[in-house]
């Protein structure tokens, strides 16, 4: 149940409802809008009479939410959520870039991927310390001296940071380096991790699972947004088909479902949706004009030599070239990409 109060509804009124909310024994969230306060009440209770909260002083609307997320429905924060890291603010009306190797290697390739990303616009930096590969025998990640030299990197080129936690066990110390902590596709139902991810306080990117529906996937940013994490973001990397002549198919219609749908920032991973080089900048182009509220991409100095994913890198005269292309296609629906970043060093 979603309760809307008034925009001139008093702080004790609010507070009585959501006594009289516990007292009937719902769990309560609050959010706060631009102009009016938004309560979601979750609790099962069939017979109960919305009625008895529509009466109460300061109340506007109350209506059920038959959707079976709740505080990840766009009826609960119906602005939007924009989430605000070291003043990124991804969900906003700036399309959000995020770019860097598949994989940390070491700390010339870092700093060389990270320092040209910077110096085209982006904002974000990515790269794997702990990698989900597909085969044991492949790289599996630097571990913790890759945080230690994402966070590095970040510094030197005041990007924030974002990277894989692939398991409960190592939360502590991904949240220890990086800014924001990503869900891999493969862990997308990986409910005890999303349970401890929803008590600490860093933004989480969740990524949609290779088979998962919309509201699967919306159902496990609901695990984290239940245990109290309001930052969640949601990334859509292409999904298992029949088509086989692409890694994976980009959803793309899934941008503006979930956007229908959720308050939840989306990005668009084109480098996991096409695993083909040539194939990210142009489906990078769509996300844009579909309306991602951000891109993240593969780039490494040296593809070929790349320890992942090497053919779905982009050479970093390819990342040049479509931070220019998806600029113009932003500023064509009213959206910005700004040309460099602009985050102080620390
Ligand atoms: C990644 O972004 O590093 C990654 C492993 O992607 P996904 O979980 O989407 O396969
Ligand atoms: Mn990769």
């Amino acid at each position: 149940m979603v309760v809307i109060f008034e925009e001139e509804a008093t702080e004790d009124e609010i507070e009585n409802v959501i006594k009289v909310l516990n007292d009937f024994g719902f769990d309560v969230h609050r959010s706060t809008g631009v102009s009016r306060t938004i309560v979601g009440a979750i609790g099962v209770k069939p017979d109960f009479d919305h009625r008895q909260i529509q009466v109460l002083p300061g109340v506007d609307e109350v209506y059920r939410v038959t959707e079976p997320y709740k505080l990840a429905n766009r009826s609960f924060k119906p602005e939007g959520t924009i989430i605000d890291v070291k003043g990124v603010k991804i969900g906003g009306n700036e399309v959000v870039v995020m770019a860097g190797p598949c994989a940390v290697e070491n700390e010339q390739q870092l700093f060389a991927v990270a320092e040209h990303v910077a110096k085209n616009g982006a904002k974000i930096l990515r790269g794997g310390a702990f990698k989900p590969r597909t085969s044991p025998y492949s790289f599996q990640g630097m571990g913790e001296d890759g945080l230690k030299l994402l966070r590095k990197a970040g510094d030197e080129f005041g990007l924030v940071v974002v990277t894989e936690v692939m398991d409960r066990s190592q939360i502590e110390a991904v949240a220890e380096y990086a800014d924001i902590l990503q869900v891999g596709a493969r862990n997308m139902q990986n409910f005890t991790l999303l349970r401890d991810l929803g008590k600490i306080s860093k933004p989480i990117m969740l990524k949609r699972g290779l088979a998962a529906t919309v509201e699967e996937w919306l159902m496990a940013a609901e695990y984290i947004l239940a245990g109290g994490n309001r930052d969640v973001m949601l990334c859509e990397r292409g999904i298992r088909t029949f088509e086989n002549s692409t890694r994976n198919t980009l959803d793309i219609n899934a941008i503006p479902v979930v956007h229908k749908k959720s308050h939840l920032p989306v990005i668009v991973d084109p480098s996991h949706a096409t695993g083909i080089r040539e194939k990210v900048v142009p489906v990078a182009r769509a996300a844009v004009a579909v309306g991602a509220d951000g891109i993240m991409v593969e780039v490494h100095n040296d593809p070929g030599k790349a320890l992942s994913d090497g053919p779905q890198s982009l050479y970093p005269e390819q990342f040049t070239q479509m931070m220019k292309e998806i600029r113009l296609i932003a500023e064509a629906i009213g959206r910005e990409i700004p040309a460099q970043s602009v985050l102080e060093k620390p």
